[in-house]
């Protein structure tokens, strides 16, 4: 496994490969101040909040529909962070890239760098070939597999433009129809100009309902993999692609003798804040 969750304590995940190339735009570009879009449970505003602080930008995040009091564990961890949360209606949030709706945005909050909702731009595409120069195959490797859980599927792009050996990429959609993605990873290959080299595969059985949507069969299998490994998942992402895998291996899907890294795309913190609301 690729433990992306312990690149940085709160940096953590595929969320500041995303991010890094586009704090360095809007430093070059000037701008002090970065704008992102988000549910109330993004770990991309989470990462971006974190990162303001750490690097010294003001950072906004537009939040998908009403901001309930208490703040949830993440937006009260942005918040803390010095990020300002700007609440729009989910009508208004869908209009989100539309010049007129960024144009009221930028007179409100003067003039910003735009990371589109995701972190899934040209920058965050380009960030994630990163993640594959980390993939550490034995020399003796012949069938290779990487897995990782597909939000939007940039972090994906990414990875399959970044690797430098034959490979085998499966993402799992954690949403419900994730079909879609296939032709977003495409689109995404296409913005950093990759060629596709066709080794690669979405599998949309394991969404569980849905994005944030679980099951208890799934909490279990999270429990029990925690407990045999010390490793943390969470429900949202790396539990349904942890999931997933093991049924693709118990199904036989995967050639005998492969060697397999899955990687773990962060997202623990949700329980990390938890745990220590509760210790204090
Ligand atoms: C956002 C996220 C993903 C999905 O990344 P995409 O690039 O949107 O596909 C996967 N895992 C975790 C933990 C995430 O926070």
């Amino acid at each position: 496994m690729l433990r992306l969750d312990q690149v940085h304590p709160l940096l953590s995940g595929n969320k500041w490969y995303k991010l890094h190339l586009n704090l360095q735009a809007a430093r070059e570009c000037g701008y002090p101040t970065v704008l992102s879009f988000g549910g109330a449970y993004s770990n991309h505003l989470y990462a971006l909040a974190a990162a303001g602080k750490l690097f010294g930008f003001r950072t906004i995040g537009v939040i998908r529909g009403e901001i309930l009091q208490p703040l949830n564990p993440t937006l009260a961890f942005a918040q803390e962070q010095g990020m300002e949360l700007h609440a729009v209606s989910r009508t208004d949030y869908r209009d989100k890239t539309s010049p007129e709706f960024l144009a009221e945005l930028t007179e409100r909050f003067g003039a910003c760098h735009v990371i589109p909702e995701g972190g899934g731009n040209e920058a965050g595409v380009l960030g994630c070939t990163e993640i594959a120069s980390s993939l550490e195959w034995s020399a003796e490797a012949k069938d290779r597999l990487v897995t990782l859980a597909c939000g939007t599927g940039a972090t994906m792009a990414g990875i399959i433009a970044g690797l430098t050996v034959p490979c085998q990429t499966t993402g799992f959609s954690v949403l419900k129809g994730g079909e879609f993605l296939q032709q977003q990873v495409l689109d995404f290959l296409r913005t950093v100009e990759a060629p596709d080299p066709g080794s690669w595969h979405i599998n949309t059985q394991w969404h569980f309902g849905g994005y944030a949507r679980s099951t208890p069969e799934l909490l279990a299998f999270i429990h029990d993999f925690t407990e045999r490994t010390g490793i943390p998942l969470e429900p949202v992402y790396t539990g349904k692609m942890m999931y997933g895998l093991y049924a693709m291996l118990a199904a036989g899907e995967i050639a005998r003798g492969s060697e397999i890294i899955a990687i773990h795309t962060g997202g623990i913190h949700v329980r990390a804040s938890l745990a220590r609301d509760w210790a204090d």
